[in-house]
């Protein structure tokens, strides 16, 4: 660990903001570009300057980046994605139509799409997806957990735990602020009770699909069968699974307070996790975190490990 400055919101962390048009990426409606050349996006926001036609969404990539980077800087001394203070390079307007967000491994950016307009609207409005992409950043920098099965359903509930965090809400609800009104559906997924969202499940065999509540509990994982190829299975089932740990983390937070699940999730995904690890894994390091911080046989790590059975892990 480094040492910090003890105030991180007097730390002014250096942001960049893009804004992608036709001419720095390759989009299909509604999907991930499949290529992006940032230095062809306009840049709208750098050194705190921003450009006069910045849209909003642009300055509200800014603001939400502001919030992450103070999150971790002031909570745990950590800075920017990398903890050494590396720069946040944010993207808006990404692809066509597309819904949501994404952290990009390569090129260290968050890109945000401008929502289809049908049911969802520019993904700068929530909060929380910046704190969960920010999270991506960090453990890519960090545990380096793979984005498939286990370690990617991991990474996924770390994400949506930090991200809440940062939202600072403390509505256990992922992505509302995404949807638009009309919009059957009303969020991505919520860790307090997570079989209210639902999502299509395709049979593997048989094709039938049919629709499935978010598990709440390792007892309703859904089957991870490899290859998990992107853009196959979901990346087997990555983002649903992860709501049976996320849940777990919500319990957590109400078992030993939230203070300590913070201090205990930050410590296991930096610095106890690795690429491969899976719930067995996992579930080994989170409880050797809490010895870390609490010692053995404490009040925290008693409730940790009630909350860690009846959930599982
Ligand atoms: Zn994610």
């Amino acid at each position: 660990m480094q040492a910090f400055a003890q105030n991180g919101d007097s730390i002014d962390h250096s942001q960049e903001v893009y804004e992608a048009g036709w001419g720095c990426q390759r989009a299909v409606n509604g999907k991930v570009p499949s290529e992006v050349y940032l230095h062809r996006c306009q840049r709208m926001i750098h050194a705190h300057q921003i450009r006069p036609d910045a849209t909003e969404s642009t300055i509200r990539a800014h603001e939400n980046g502001k919030l992450a980077l103070r999150y971790f800087q002031s909570r745990f001394g950590w800075s920017g994605m990398d903890g050494k203070g590396m720069p946040l390079v944010s993207v808006t307007h990404i692809g066509h139509n597309y819904s949501g967000a994404y952290f990009d491994p390569t090129l260290l950016f968050i890109a945000y799409g401008s929502g289809d307009e049908v049911s969802t609207t520019d993904a700068t409005w929530a909060i929380d997806i910046t704190g969960h992409e920010f999270t991506h950043g960090v453990i890519h920098h960090t545990s380096q957990l793979a984005i498939h099965g286990e370690a990617g359903s991991i990474g996924e509930a770390y994400a949506d735990f930090f991200g809440l965090r940062i939202e600072g809400k403390g509505d256990w609800i992922i992505g509302e602020n995404m949807y638009l009104p009309d919009s059957p559906v009303s969020a991505i997924r919520t860790l307090k009770n997570p079989h209210l969202i639902s999502f299509r499940y395709k049979n593997p065999i048989t094709g039938v699909i049919t629709t499935r509540k978010h598990p709440k509990n390792r007892s309703e994982l859904l089957p991870v069968r490899p290859p998990c190829l992107m853009g196959t299975n979901f990346n087997c089932y990555a983002h649903v699974n992860s709501t049976a740990l996320g849940h777990t983390f919500y319990l957590l937070s109400n078992q030993i307070g939230t203070y300590q699940t913070e201090e205990i999730l930050f410590y296991t995904m930096t610095r106890l996790l690795r690429s491969d690890s899976d719930f067995n894994h996992h579930g080994e390091m989170i409880r050797l975190a809490c010895e870390h911080l609490y010692k053995k046989g404490s009040k925290t790590c008693e409730g940790l490990e009630e909350v860690l059975q009846t959930q599982g892990f």
